[in-house]
Parts: structure tokens; C-alpha cells; sequence
């Protein structure tokens, strides 16, 4: 059995196709379909993953991870009572937690999944949930844009031909993806968004304007209390629930603090017009993100036939109006539980991968750009952002100096995606070198460089010596040892294009 796992940041979903060919969430052991990503470490052996682990969080705070995801790729680690791990390790432990309950409501064996990865995520990020699947002891068959996936669990209602727009806003990020629907043939056109925009930022904005009413009606500054404020931003974020639903809110949090009078209370009345107002700078925020990643695909608005909403925050009525104000008219569907589309795409995919269901095929699109650094330090593409995957594409470089006998290749990688134009976020994915190239003059040498991006999204590079047939290839887990390395480093510019 091939199953579909939607590994997030703040909640995990696995999701199975059932013998009628439809997706379903798979329920855990409490009896939700939500497991969050939590992972406590009760003692050396056991470990718990998910609501208990979050429920017990500040009791043991110390013992316990979450949003690990935000980490995924780095070489951050956790320490618990002096044993490091990585994130890695704590994904691995909740993608074997989803994998327990699915195998106990299957009743079978669980020996592959395909699993979900934010558009946005650079190839450290993809091989790094690559490697948590492989430590959780499965077989990880595809990584799969969430958006994308997000697509899928509607295709089969989605006519003929279509350009959907996916907006998927969780609780820290917010992912813009276009897509072309054609012939039973998914295709991702182009991606944008934000990863520091989401729910986190609306709860934020209305527990300052709840601190502000309250300095100014009792003359305490509660953000100067710590746990003062933890209740704030939890009110915060419940009456920003309450208004998805309701027109007004009310929060009262007894005993907040303390005046010359006695105990203070908090106690305010929130409209969801007022919550839209004071949030105003976040939705025009959103709709700059969209118009701006329209420019990029250089479609207009009327280009857009259908909007799929996803993650949690889609629910808010205020991004709704906004969507609807930039695109008037437009079908908008949200008839699949935003929490769980994601999940249910992944698991359609990975039916689709086992023979089990055949109606769509999918093709994604990097959301960077991928190249090369040159002897002046210049950075060369050689893949575009938005290029569809799988693709292979190569390029040809020489030397600078005379009898040179060793290329540096440095492999970097161009964020076009950055929150406002022009920004140039340019990473370093690592370093390799080729050696024993044939002597020769300066720029007689015909080195070629190819970069491959396989149906994972994950980078494969090689170089090559033309005259010699001498090449060395590296891929992105070997990348990040190599770039660690000084004596490459210091010798990263010796090559041009040809
Ligand atoms: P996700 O990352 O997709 O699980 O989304 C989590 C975010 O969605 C959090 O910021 C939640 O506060 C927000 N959210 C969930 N349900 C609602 C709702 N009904 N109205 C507004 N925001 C919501």
C-alpha cells in the first residue's frame, strides 16, 4: 500500500484511496484526523508524537519539538538532555507515527507514501524529508508540491480545461501557485508567495490592538507581561476563529493583572469588520503577492477560471472578499476541507503511482533558479525558475588560466520568489571539483556543466571534461558536506562560460 502524507509545520495528515477510487484521511488513535507535529521525548525510551505531546508541551518544554519543519535542511539540532537530533530524526518520528495509524486502520502493510513538500522548499529541504521517509523505514516514492497536491484533490471535478489558481495560507506561510488543467494533464505554471505571511501574523495584529484597548482603558501595558500576553495571543487567535463564523466576538480573560484597585479583567467585544480593518496591511499584503506572481506567469486576472483555497487560514472571510475583489466572478472552491486537501492530493498521487486510479497526470515547475558561479563571481543560470520537471539542461565553461588543470563548480540558487520585487536572495547549495582536465590555454578547455532536476524536484549535477571524458557528478546530500569545505572554497572562481 502506497499512501499520501501531508507533513506540516504545525499539523501531519495520512491519507489512503479507498477500492471506489476516493481519497480519505486516515483517523488516529484519538480519533482526529489531524495529528499535530509534536514529538516529546518522555524519557530515553519512549516517545510520544502528536496531541498528548502538544497537550504536555509546557509541562515539558525542554522534552518537546514542534514546527520542526521551519528547520528542515539546516543543520539546526535539537538537544534533548544532552542527545542531539536532527530534523530529520523528529520528522522521521511523526512520518512512523502516520504510518502506525495507517497500517492499523488498513490492515496492511504500509511500504511507501508519496509526501508533500511546500513549493518554495530549496533541494536541502526536499532531500532532507527524503531522508526522514527513509528513516522512518518506508519508501518515499515522490515528494509533491502541496499545492499541487492541493490541485489534484479537485481535478476530477474540474472541467476539461482550466487555469486554477491555488492559495494555500496555513498558519506561517502563504504559497500562490498557477496551474494549467488540460486533458486530464496538471501543469504548474508558476509559484509565489511568501513563507513569513500566515494566521501567525492576523493573531498577532488583533492581540496588539486587544493590549492597546486594554492599556488604554486601565493604563497597563500587558506586553510587558510574558504571560499575560500567552493569553492574549491565545484569545487572539480563538476569536479570530469565532469571526470566521460569527460578526462578533467576545473575549474575557479573568485576573489578567493587577491595579491599585484590585484585580483587572479583561473583557472586549471584537466585530469582524474591526478584525478586517486592523488586518487591512495583511490582506493588501496577499494581494500583492498574487498580482505580483501573476505578472511573473505574465497572465492577467482574467486568465484565472478556478480558486482552490487551502490551509487553515483560507477560512477567514476577509481573505475570501479579497480574493473575490481581485478576481470578480471567479469560481472559487472550498468544498474540500482546507486542512485535509492537501493530504487527500498526496494520496490520489500516490493511487495514481501504484496503477490503483489513472485520470491525471502531473508536471511541476522549480520555484528557483539553479546555476553557477563564474571567475567574476557572476551568478550563471542553467535552470530557470518555473522551468517544468523532470529536466536535464547544460551549459559549456573553460578555464581562466593557462595549464589549468581544476575546475570549482559552485552551485548556487536564485530566490525570484522574494516578498517584494527585486529582491535577489542568491544561496550557496555547495561546491565540487573537477580535476585532471586536459592542460591547454587559457579558455581552450570545453567543460560541460550539467544540471538535472529528477521528478522528486531534487538536484543532480554533473561536470565534464569534453577532451578528456574525465566528470564528476555530485547530489545534494553529498552537497552539503562539500560546502563545508575551505579548501574549495577559496578556489570557487576558476572557470567562464564558454
Ligand atoms: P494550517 O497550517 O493549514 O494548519 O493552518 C493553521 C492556521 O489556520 C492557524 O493560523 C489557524 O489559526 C488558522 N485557522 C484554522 N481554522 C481557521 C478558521 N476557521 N478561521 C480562521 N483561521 C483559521
Amino acid at each position: 500500500m502506497i499512501v499520501g502524507i501531508d507533513l506540516g509545520t504545525t499539523n501531519s495528515l495520512v491519507a489512503w484511496v479507498n477500492r471506489e477510487g476516493k481519497p480519505e484521511i486516515v483517523i488516529n488513535e484519538r480519533g482526529s484526523r489531524l495529528t499535530p507535529s509534536v514529538v516529546q521525548f518522555k524519557n530515553d525510551q519512549e516517545v510520544i508524537v502528536g496531541e498528548m505531546a502538544r497537550n504536555q508541551a509546557l509541562l515539558q518544554a525542554d522534552r518537546t519539538v514542534s514546527s520542526i519543519k521551519r528547520y528542515m535542511g539546516s543543520d539546526f539540532e535539537v538537544d534533548i538532555s544532552g542527545r542531539q537530533y536532527s530534523p530529520v530524526e523528529i520528522s522521521a518520528l511523526i512520518i512512523r507515527k502516520l504510518i502506525q495509524y495507517a497500517e492499523k486502520v488498513l490492515n496492511e502493510k504500509v511500504e511507501a507514501a508519496v509526501v508533500t513538500v511546500p513549493a518554495y522548499f530549496n533541494d536541502n529541504q526536499r532531500q532532507a524529508t527524503f531522508m526522514a521517509g527513509e528513516l522512518a523505514g518506508i519508501k518515499i516514492v515522490k515528494l509533491l508540491n502541496e499545492p499541487t497536491a492541493a490541485a489534484l484533490a479537485y481535478a476530477s471535478e474540474l472541467a476539461n480545461r482550466e487555469h486554477i489558481l491555488v492559495l494555500d495560507i496555513g498558519g506561517g506561510t502563504f504559497d500562490i501557485t498557477l496551474m494549467e488543467y488540460e486533458g486530464g494533464v496538471c501543469r504548474v505554471l508558476c509559484t509565489g508567495g511568501s513563507s513569513s505571511l500566515g494566521g501567525l501574523d492576523f493573531d498577532q495584529r488583533l492581540g496588539e490592538h486587544i493590549c492597546t484597548t486594554f492599556e488604554e482603558n486601565n493604563g497597563v501595558n500587558l506586553q510587558l507581561d510574558l504571560v499575560a500576553m500567552q493569553q492574549v495571543q491565545i484569545n487572539a487567535e480563538k476569536s479570530k476563529l469565532d469571526l470566521s463564523t460569527v460578526k462578533e466576538s467576545s473575549i474575557l480573560i479573568p485576573y489578567i493583572s493587577i491595579s491599585s484597585n484590585g484585580p483587572l479583567h479583561l473583557k472586549q467585544v471584537i466585530q469582524r469588520e474591526q478584525f478586517n480593518y486592523l488586518c487591512s496591511h495583511l490582506l493588501q499584503e496577499i494581494e500583492d503577492l498574487i498580482r505580483h506572481t501573476l505578472v511573473r506567469a505574465e497572465v492577467d486576472r482574467e486568465w484565472v477560471d478556478v480558486v482552490v483555497f487551502a490551509g487553515g487560514s483560507s477560512r477567514m472571510p476577509g481573505f475570501r472578499e479579497k480574493v473575490e475583489q481581485i478576481f470578480p466572478g471567479v469560481e472559487i472552491r472550498t468544498e474540500i476541507n482546507p486542512d485535509e486537501v492537501v493530504a487527500l492530493g498526496a494520496a490520489l498521487e500516490a493511487a495514481m503511482l501504484a496503477g490503483q486510479v489513472n485520470y491525471v497526470e502531473l508536471h511541476d515547475v522549480t520555484s528557483h533558479t539553479l546555476g553557477i558561479e563564474d571567475n567574476q563571481g557572476e551568478f550563471v543560470p542553467l535552470i530557470a525558475a518555473n522551468t517544468t520537471y523532470p529536466v536535464l539542461d547544460s551549459k559549456l565553461f573553460t578555464t581562466v588560466e593557462d595549464q589549468q588543470e581544476e575546475v570549482i563548480i559552485h552551485i548556487l540558487q536564485r530566490d525570484e520568489m522574494g516578498d517584494s520585487e527585486g529582491d535577489d536572495h542568491t544561496i550557496s547549495l555547495g561546491k565540487f571539483h573537477l580535476s585532471g582536465i586536459r592542460k591547454a590555454g587559457v579558455g581552450e578547455a570545453n567543460i560541460d556543466v550539467s544540471f538535472e532536476i529528477d521528478k522528486n524536484g531534487i538536484l543532480h549535477v554533473s561536470a565534464m571534461d569534453i577532451d578528456t571524458g574525465i566528470q564528476n557528478q555530485v547530489e545534494i546530500d553529498d552537497l552539503a558536506y562539500l560546502s563545508g569545505s575551505h579548501v574549495l572554497a577559496r578556489r570557487g572562481r576558476n572557470l567562464t562560460v564558454l
